[in-house]
């Protein structure tokens, strides 16, 4: 079991993770607009058309040539017809002309200015609009938002409902989309009950399970959940190389650190390739990630917070990597609001309570509660704070990253 890099840092991990899924890149995909939200555009997308597609009124008012109006005063035109959002009507609108028009609707021939309602009164087919206003006002002109021919959105961007939105904007029905790796769950442990049944003394309820497939399902992803595995080297062997053999992803958790029942690291080198062990970061030391058969395998440790602190880092790093997301996830930076001591030298994932001051900077609480199996703190918790390798007394005020979690 040698031959693969330890106890590597963090950056490090992330390269190799981003690197090995890269060279398993999902293939790509079509889908319909209605179901591409949230998946990673696999091509650039070329506007076909302009936007708005032709010139079109701002506001519901009237539309008219500006030289019908008068100079310094308010116009009276008379109203000659109306143009509604839909189909362009056949109208020639004159000078001292105008028409009803409603927002989104087209520029009949001869008009080329809008006056919004309430600015106008309307007596017997007379319309008096206000002075003052310039040519084009309360007009829409086609292409102002996009042009014809022009690059709208990129090769491994996330698309966001504003984006697919957007590209049906366009008249674009469907998009290639980067397949949605499958990801199969393994919680591991002699201790584990699932919630509803009865504790024996020693033992626990799983609660890393609805942990990781929740996180898995905020990606997007529809993971399975597969039975929990005993601490047993063959049963483990059995279920996890029958996964590896159906899944684009294996994630476990548990069993990845140096104690007598923590089979996976020899596991994955006997059945697979280990491509590192171990990360010096807190939580999720012990963190293991390689290859087996089609699969990629993430060994998540078992406590809790680790397993929270490790998925949203270099689990979504490997996510990205098999989808080909080019865009970085957010990150921000925030002003501590309590000390901190940072007592070790790994670089660490420390949870605490992100908030807007008054100031309107971020501010970030960290929790004292700060050990791996302290799961309330996690959940008390909206933020990471990321506290760089190195010891490190932090005064309030002291600017750190955080992640949102
Ligand atoms: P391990 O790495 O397997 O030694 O697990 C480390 C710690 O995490 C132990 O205290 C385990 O009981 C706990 N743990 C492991 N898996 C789970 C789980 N699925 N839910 C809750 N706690 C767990
Ligand atoms: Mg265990």
């Amino acid at each position: 079991m040698t031959g693969y890099p330890t106890r590597i840092d963090f950056a490090t991990a992330a390269e190799i993770i981003r690197s090995v899924a890269g060279n398993r890149m999902l293939k790509a995909e079509r889908m319909p607009v209605s179901r591409a939200s949230g998946r990673i555009l696999a091509e650039g997308i070329v506007s076909p058309i302009a936007l708005p597609p032709f010139d079109n009124s701002r506001m519901d008012g009237f539309a008219f040539a500006h030289a019908s109006l008068a100079q310094d005063d308010a116009t009276t035109l008379r109203l000659a017809g109306e143009q509604f959002a839909g189909p362009l009507q056949d109208l020639d609108v004159g000078i001292g002309e105008c028409i009803r028009i409603t927002t989104g609707a087209p520029l009949p021939a001869g008009t080329d200015t809008v006056a919004m309602k309430e600015a106008c009164v309307e007596v017997d087919g007379q319309v008096r609009v206000p002075a003052g206003l310039s040519r084009g006002n309360d007009v829409r002109r086609a292409g102002e938002d996009v042009v014809a021919g022009a690059h709208v959105l990129s090769e491994g961007q996330c698309l966001t409902p504003a984006r697919v939105s957007l590209a049906a904007a366009l008249g674009i029905a469907s998009l290639a989309v980067t397949q949605r790796p499958t990801v199969a769950v393994f919680t591991t442990g002699d201790e584990l009950v699932e919630p509803g049944l009865p504790l024996a003394p020693g033992q626990i309820y799983n609660s890393n399970r609805e942990l990781l497939m929740g996180l898995l399902r905020a990606e997007g992803l529809e993971p399975t959940a597969w039975p929990t595995l005993p601490d047993d080297p063959e049963r483990m062997t059995t279920m996890l190389t029958d996964a590896a053999a159906a899944f684009d992803v294996v994630i476990t958790c548990g069993g990845v650190s140096a104690g007598e029942k923590d089979h996976l690291p020899g596991l994955l080198a006997a059945q697979g390739r280990i491509q590192f062990w171990k990360v010096r970061m807190k939580p999720g030391m012990p963190v293991l990630f390689g290859e087996m058969d089609r699969a990629l395998f993430l060994g998540l440790p078992g406590n809790p917070v680790s397993v929270l602190a490790t998925f949203l880092t270099l689990g979504r790093e490997l996510l990205d990597g098999l989808q080909r997301r080019r865009e970085p996830r957010p990150q921000w930076k925030a002003v501590l609001a309590a000390p901190w001591r940072k007592t070790h030298e790994r670089l660490e994932f420390l949870r605490g309570s992100l908030a807007s001051g008054t100031d309107g900077r971020l501010q970030v609480v960290p929790n004292g509660a700060d050990a791996s199996h302290q799961l309330r703190a996690a959940a008390d918790s909206n933020a990471l704070i990321v506290l760089p390798e190195g010891l490190q007394d932090y005064r309030v005020g002291d600017v750190v990253d955080v992640i949102g979690c």
